[in-house]
């Protein structure tokens, strides 16, 4: 029996693979709670139709709503250092990126962000930088004491990459409440295809362990559409977040940058990421969900679609206007020429057109759904 005909191995083994399920069915499965095989993602993301794309994203905003009501919570972004030592080969501030105009926040600065930030209603703040040598825990622990002392009604999060157990022990002990590392990818060898040798994917995913151990809310995440990335390497990210658990997870596309070594690359798609957005949020129903501003930057509506497709956190920018252009990810970064107090009421009117409301409140992740 030759039903396919004489078209090789390879697209024969391709083709009785492909018709070894039904994309509505894993859809199904999902919805109801199930966590697929490797295979199963990876299958869901190549055969997926606009029908699934529809059904999961409605599911995904529901599983959202029940658990967080109608909220989407504002997080203020802090852009404390584009200095970095490490060179990884998508990032606008990697180390040799000679085109890059660095600059480091002093303590004070960031504290004079949190004060406005405080003002306005956020009461989270994310610190977030390259890995930059100055920070180092006696700089960063009177910081964070210090935040928390003048917040104390406030969630600090860190989000500085990677650093030693004892090191998170200590920022942890110092108050900060949550650390944000995207693994980046959970396939070894995509990650060696991302990161020059001297960056390794073991330590990446020992710092993730770690962060959990030491306490923290821990978040992890994946670009998407990075070079190199096929459905089988998504099907590992998801793998990996099913049995994380983590508190949050950022993922957005990935967006070439003009001085990089990916510079030429193309970029990952609004599509694409709005439908990773709602596998994850049904993967992990409580997970804090943040449509990215790598999202915003691809589609003027691409925070609506994130959060229309189970994102549940915004993260407007706090960082002082004079260096938000220098935090220099990708080509074309949102970083929005507006003050943060018009940048917030101009989100809060887009979250409440799709049915939303802006919460500035602390918004810790349920542990209990
Ligand atoms: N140094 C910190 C913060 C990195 S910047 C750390 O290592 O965690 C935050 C995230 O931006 C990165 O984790 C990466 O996933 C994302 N990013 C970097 N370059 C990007 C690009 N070209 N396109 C899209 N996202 C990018």
């Amino acid at each position: 029996m030759n039903i396919i005909g004489n078209i090789g191995n390879f697209h024969r083994k391709r083709i009785i693979n492909m018709m070894k399920y039904r994309v509505e069915d894993l859809a199904d499965r999902l919805m109801a709670g199930e966590a697929l095989s490797r295979e199963e993602y990876a299958f869901l993301i190549d055969c997926r139709t606009p029908e699934t794309e529809a059904a999961l994203a409605k599911e995904a905003a529901a599983r959202r709503e029940s658990i967080y009501g109608k909220k989407i919570f504002a997080r203020g972004l802090i852009e404390i250092s584009n200095c970095c030592r490490n060179d990884c080969y998508y990032c606008g501030i990697r180390r040799s990126n000679g085109r890059c105009e660095r600059y480091r926040l002093m303590p004070e600065e960031i504290l004079s962000c949190a004060v406005e930030g405080y003002e306005l209603g956020f009461r989270t703040f994310v610190l977030q930088g390259g890995e930059d040598d100055y920070f180092t825990d006696e700089i960063l622990c009177p910081l964070i004491r210090t935040l928390k002392e003048r917040f104390p009604d406030c969630a600090v999060t860190l989000s500085l990459g990677e650093r030693n157990r004892e090191s998170y022990r200590r920022l942890f002990d110092a108050g900060a409440d949550r650390y944000l590392l995207r693994h980046e990818t959970a396939s070894e060898a995509h990650y060696k295809k991302l990161h020059p040798a001297e960056m390794s994917f073991e330590n990446r995913m020992r710092c993730l362990w770690d962060l959990k151990e030491t306490g923290f809310q821990a978040g992890c995440g994946f670009m998407v559409g990075s070079p190199h990335q096929t459905s089988r390497e998504l099907s590992e990210d998801l793998a990996f977040i099913a049995e994380f658990k983590p508190d949050m997870c950022g993922i957005g596309p990935f967006i070439p940058h003009r001085d990089t070594p990916f510079a030429s690359e193309p970029a990952g798609t609004v599509g694409l990421t709005c439908f990773l957005l709602s596998v994850i949020r049904l993967i992990h129903p409580p997970v804090l969900l943040p449509a990215t501003t790598a999202l915003a930057t691809l589609d003027p509506r691409g925070r609506e679609k994130g959060i229309l497709s189970g994102a549940n956190v915004v993260m407007p920018n706090l960082s002082p206007e004079n260096v938000r252009s220098k935090y220099d990810l990708y080509d074309h970064k949102a970083f929005t020429g507006m003050e943060s107090a018009r940048c917030l009421a101009d989100l809060s009117g887009r979250m409440r057109e799709i049915g939303c409301e802006l919460a500035v409140d602390r918004g810790d992740v349920r542990k209990e759904v």
